[in-house]
């Protein structure tokens, strides 16, 4: 199992190296968050092993779940789904960047906690960039408007933005909508208050993320390639 997940990893590594050098960019600029939705805690702790520490869970009990089990190791987790707001105490102290920061209420309630745990959050805004009912997040529209009001949030460090591509998109279409998030994040980042960052553009998955690479991604979250072969 170790060793099929290392080959894996060290196939994904290649592919994301080749895709930013396609793209003029460095490979060291593009980081591999593991999703391990999928597996259980010995498979993540094999990922970790073969040489990647950032880690993604899309639901917040799983994350606190194989955080636990994994404590002993060096990993830093991202949360890349929905977070409900009565599970943000729980899940805070073991996040290290939240994707999915995806509406004005969760903003402000994970910047209550945050104060209350004296901590300095660092999140991402989701972007619903393909618009469907069905997806969480902040309608690209919406954004410009919120920006303003982002350093009243003390707590938090809002570093970028998170979107996926839309369900069934093919590639070209997926490339498509990962060049909007990068004109939107563009565009924002030419008003937005000085605290405010945006270099991060979270986007892309096993299926789309060398398109996503190509469009500006630093983060890519990938699950299924790391783990097939598996059984
Ligand atoms: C599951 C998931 C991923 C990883 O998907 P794969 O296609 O398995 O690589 C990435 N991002 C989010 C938000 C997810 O829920």
């Amino acid at each position: 199992m170790q060793s099929v997940i290392a080959g894996n990893l060290q196939r994904v590594q290649e592919r994301i190296a080749r895709a930013a050098e396609r793209a003029g960019r460095r490979p060291g600029d593009v980081r591999l968050v593991a999703v391990t939705k999928y597996v259980g805690p010995r498979e993540a702790a094999a990922v970790v092993a073969a040489g990647c520490q950032d880690l993604g869970e899309s639901r917040p009990q799983d994350l606190w779940s194989k955080a636990e089990a994994l404590q002993a190791m060096p990993v830093r987790w991202h949360l890349i789904g929905h977070l409900q707001r009565n599970k943000i105490r729980r899940t805070l102290p073991y996040v290290g960047l939240l994707h999915s920061a995806d509406s004005l209420p969760m903003l402000a309630a994970l910047d209550r906690v945050a104060a209350e745990l004296r901590r300095v959050v660092d999140v991402l805004l989701e972007v619903n960039i393909s618009r469907e009912q069905a997806k969480h997040g902040f309608l690209a529209e919406q954004l410009e408007p919120l920006l303003p009001q982002l350093p009243t949030y003390r707590q938090l460090r809002v570093l970028g933005l998170m979107a996926m591509s839309g369900l069934g998109s093919a590639p070209d279409e997926a490339r498509r909508q990962f060049q909007q998030v990068r004109q939107l994040r563009d565009q924002l980042r030419a008003v937005c208050p000085p605290e405010v960052r945006l270099d991060e553009l979270s986007m892309g998955m096993s299926g789309d993320f060398e398109q996503a690479i190509a469009e500006g991604a630093t983060l890519v979250r990938i699950g299924s390639a790391l783990f097939e072969g598996l059984d």
